[in-house]
């Protein structure tokens, strides 16, 4: 304390008047960071708030309030006090948050002032100034847990309500499944009957074409509620991927969606369903074209991680509301016209995944385009050798 009342106006004020004033700015910086915590402790808003309101406590603390600006960089976003400008005599601390690197707290002053200990700050200043950004990243790292507990309970929640679902279709599906198969069987053996009329003919066709797109529904939906075996063999993913994208060669030329496949060279074969695994590629690529209905990209890549396979398929389409986002996998929602989308396509593919001990993200945003990112585990190939290829 002394020792920057002598470095302040080259030691001719008298000593009592020194340690008044030495005394005024340990209390400012004191209430300075006081007042962050306070802040700290009763805040509710969004963080973009705290980290602006932080900001703006900062300058008063300094020696020369009236030219002083700050401001605080955190990742890409920026929070500053009005008037903040660069260039001037700056006095800065980085905000290390879990020994990463994560931004930087800044003092300028807008006017030139004084030599002192450090440019024209005071090396309490800087004491204050490495306090204020060790409480920023408290700030950051509370905030991100918080985050993180909000999104664990959100999927907790989510994958709570798809069982739930799950088991309702399955119990749907299983009932209506006898029924129809009756009724399907019945009207194929009255088409065959020699003595139909020709008239009651088309009524019959429709009854069949109608039971067998039931058929299909319910499938889907003990597809979803993995009530269908898995049948697991050596697949290699890469030649599911070339299969599935084979069928829509035709598409992609007539809607001008330019097909990007980056396929990993060293795929590992996979203890998984062919058929199923197909399957979830289908309906991805579909959704992507129908996102892009004006062309685009479609990107499909695959890669090998550390004891998983990862799987991305990327358009550059419509994307999706975080709404939407949020009911994606639950079977039956659709944005889609009736004969374009039955809803059921997403609910497929995330129970083919879970059927195969995989996961499935998502990342959208409207008119940004849609990347979802399956990961599934690989098991060791010797467990797969006495099964047989699928
Ligand atoms: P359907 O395609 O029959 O509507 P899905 O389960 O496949 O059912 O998809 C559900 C909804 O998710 C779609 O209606 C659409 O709104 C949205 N969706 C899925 N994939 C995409 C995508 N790649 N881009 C934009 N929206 C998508
Ligand atoms: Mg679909």
């Amino acid at each position: 304390m002394s020792k920057r009342a002598e470095s302040k106006a080259g030691a001719v004020a008298p000593p009592a008047d020194q340690t008044a004033r030495a005394l005024r700015e340990r209390v400012k910086e004191l209430s300075c960071l006081y007042r962050i915590n306070r802040i700290f402790d009763d805040f509710i808003g969004s963080s973009d708030d705290i980290y602006q309101r932080v900001v703006e406590l900062i300058p008063p603390a300094w020696q020369y309030p009236e030219v002083a600006s700050a401001r605080i960089t955190l990742d890409a976003r920026r929070y500053a006090t009005p008037g903040f400008q660069e260039g001037g005599p700056t006095q800065a601390a980085d905000v290390v948050v879990g020994g990463k690197h994560r931004g930087v707290v800044e003092v300028v002053y807008t006017e030139p002032r004084p030599s002192l200990d450090e440019g024209p700050f005071l090396k309490d200043e800087r004491s204050l100034l490495d306090a204020i950004a060790r409480q920023i990243a408290v700030i950051v790292e509370h905030q991100e847990a918080q985050q993180e507990r909000s999104r664990l309970q959100k999927q907790l929640m989510h994958a709570d309500r798809l069982a739930t679902i799950g088991q309702l279709a399955a119990g749907v599906a299983h009932e209506l499944n006898e029924p129809l198969s009756s009724i399907l069987g019945f009207a194929q053996l009255l088409q065959r009957e020699p003595g139909m009329p020709e008239g009651g003919k088309p009524d019959l066709q429709k009854i069949v074409t109608a039971s067998l797109h039931a058929r299909e529904i319910i499938k889907k939906l003990l597809l979803f509620a993995r009530q269908t075996p898995t049948f697991k063999g050596p697949v290699d993913l890469n030649k599911v991927i070339l299969g599935a994208i084979d069928l829509f060669r035709h598409h992609f030329e007539k809607e001008e969606i330019e097909l990007l496949c980056l396929l990993s060279p060293e795929m590992p074969l996979l203890a998984a369903d062919a058929g199923q695994l197909t399957q979830v590629v289908v309906n991805l690529v579909v959704n992507a074209m129908q996102a892009m209905p004006g062309g685009g990209r479609l990107t499909i890549q695959t890669q090998v991680q550390e004891g998983h396979v990862v799987c991305v398929v990327e358009d550059t389409g419509v994307g999706m509301t975080p709404e939407v986002q949020d009911r994606l996998f639950m079977p039956f929602f659709t944005t889609k016209e009736v004969n374009q989308g039955t809803g059921l396509g997403l609910p497929v593919v995330h129970g083919i995944v879970a059927a195969h001990g995989g996961t499935i993200a998502v990342r959208s945003a409207p008119g940004q385009g849609t990347t979802f990112t399956i990961r599934l585990p690989l098991e060791p190939v010797a467990d797969l050798e006495n099964r047989p290829e699928s």
